[in-house]
């Protein structure tokens, strides 16, 4: 399919909107009481510092809504205004983040029901208003919503539509797209969409497995099965790794693509010389400004003496579990919550260990002089951040 042309003629449709309706101003307040804080505004102008009696909070210089999802939230207020009594849907979680989908189910926004892994999209008929998230939706689903004749309100950012464009650009020229991501995540499923040929990679381990098949030492056999559902239709390693482009899902952890894009030039430049690298290797550069910055503010944050860090954000959004990692990395004990009532009056914390189920601790904040360390991925509002540093104003008075 040309994805391509297809996106071109969708642009110019008249059931497409994919700059808002320039009604900011109507939806400035209702954002402003749903998402901002004072106390955040606060502690920035106070150096990312904030003391309470024995507790000191010193929070990340970058944290929180990046711009991307501050303009899909905002085009989302937009569309209920514009559109006050059309059937609104959105095709996933406009962000990864809970409170913030809570609003918009308040605002009378539906969400495509997912059944077994798959959405329904029967309940949607021709004239509704359909909102795409800040992290898109495969080309097969716009094709679908405009054959139908919804009206489509395009938050993607404008970083993973150029993720969207590399890709095709890999196409065009005939190469296969390396994409580092996860499988499942709606953005890489979103990516692949756009992709011709394509294996997507999760780790450096996955892309070094790769890597051994080129240079002749990898089983034709246990690769077909490690990939079978990470690469495009019909994928044969032998024919499609001789020309590799790289993309990645734009919340991933930025040192590891890099990493990723240096082991697939190093291996063409191996297997073809220097010569022929070009033919055989495109370099790419579609990692978000957003999430470097808040990988980049943990890195300094995790410097500082903590006694405990909380990171904040949705249990499924990517950027906030590379945040969690990066804090773990570095022995510091740890929390990942989704939201602020997951730490009680009774000093317990409901969170999410790094790849396990949620689990309750109990002695959440330590006794007597206590540094925490808070963090918040990009689609945490900060009226979340803050009442998480509430709670724990009032636990340390306790
Ligand atoms: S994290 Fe980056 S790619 Fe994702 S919405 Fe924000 S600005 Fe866009």
């Amino acid at each position: 399919m040309d994805t391509h042309a297809f996106k071109r003629s969708l642009h110019h449709s008249e059931r497409y909107n994919r700059r808002g309706f320039g009604r900011a101003e109507e939806v400035a307040e209702s954002l402003e009481q749903a998402y901002q804080s004072g106390l955040i505004g606060t502690i920035r102008d106070n150096g990312y510092k904030l003391k309470h009696g024995r507790l000191r909070v010193r929070l990340a210089e970058a944290f929180g809504f990046c711009w991307g999802v501050e303009r899909a939230v905002a085009m989302a207020y937009e569309t209920r205004r514009h559109y006050p009594n059309e059937r609104l849907w959105i095709t996933n979680e406009i962000i990864h983040n809970p409170s913030v989908n809570d609003h918009l189910r308040d605002m009378n926004v539906e969400f495509i029901p997912v059944e077994k892994g798959v959405k329904d999209f029967s309940g949607v008929s021709s004239g509704d208003v359909v909102i795409l998230p800040a992290f898109g939706a495969t080309v097969q689903e716009m094709q679908l919503l405009n054959d139908r004749g919804c009206h489509i309100v395009d938050t993607t950012c404008p970083w993973v539509s150029k993720v969207w464009t590399t890709v095709e650009k890999h196409k065009k020229a005939a190469f296969t797209s390396i994409i580092h991501g996860k499988v499942k995540h709606e953005e890489t499923l979103a990516t692949s969409s756009f992709a011709g040929t394509y294996l997507v990679v999760l780790d450096l381990e996955e892309a070094q497995l790769v890597s051994d098949y080129i240079l002749g030492s990898g089983d034709r056999a246990s690769f077909m099965t490690r990939f079978a559902k990470a690469s495009s239709p019909g994928f044969d390693p032998d024919r499609d790794l001789q020309r590799l482009g790289v993309a990645n899902q734009t919340t991933m952890l930025k040192s590891e693509t890099e990493e990723i894009g240096r082991m697939f030039e190093r291996t063409m430049l191996k297997k073809y010389g220097p010569t022929q690298l070009n033919d055989h290797f495109l370099a790419f550069n579609t990692i978000c400004d957003a999430t470097q910055e808040r990988q980049d503010a943990i890195f300094s944050l995790v410097d500082e003496p903590l006694d405990l860090m909380v990171v904040i954000g949705g249990f499924n959004s990517s950027n906030t579990t590379h945040l969690q990692e990066i804090a773990i990395s570095r022995g510091i004990r740890s929390f990942h919550i989704d939201t602020p009532e997951r730490i009680a009056e009774d000093n317990t914390i409901c969170h999410k260990p790094l790849g396990e189920k949620l689990t309750t601790d109990t002695d959440f904040l330590p006794p007597g002089l206590v540094n925490v360390g808070i963090t918040s991925g990009a689609s945490t509002p900060d009226r979340a951040v803050e009442e998480v540093i509430q709670k724990l104003m009032r636990l340390s008075e306790a």
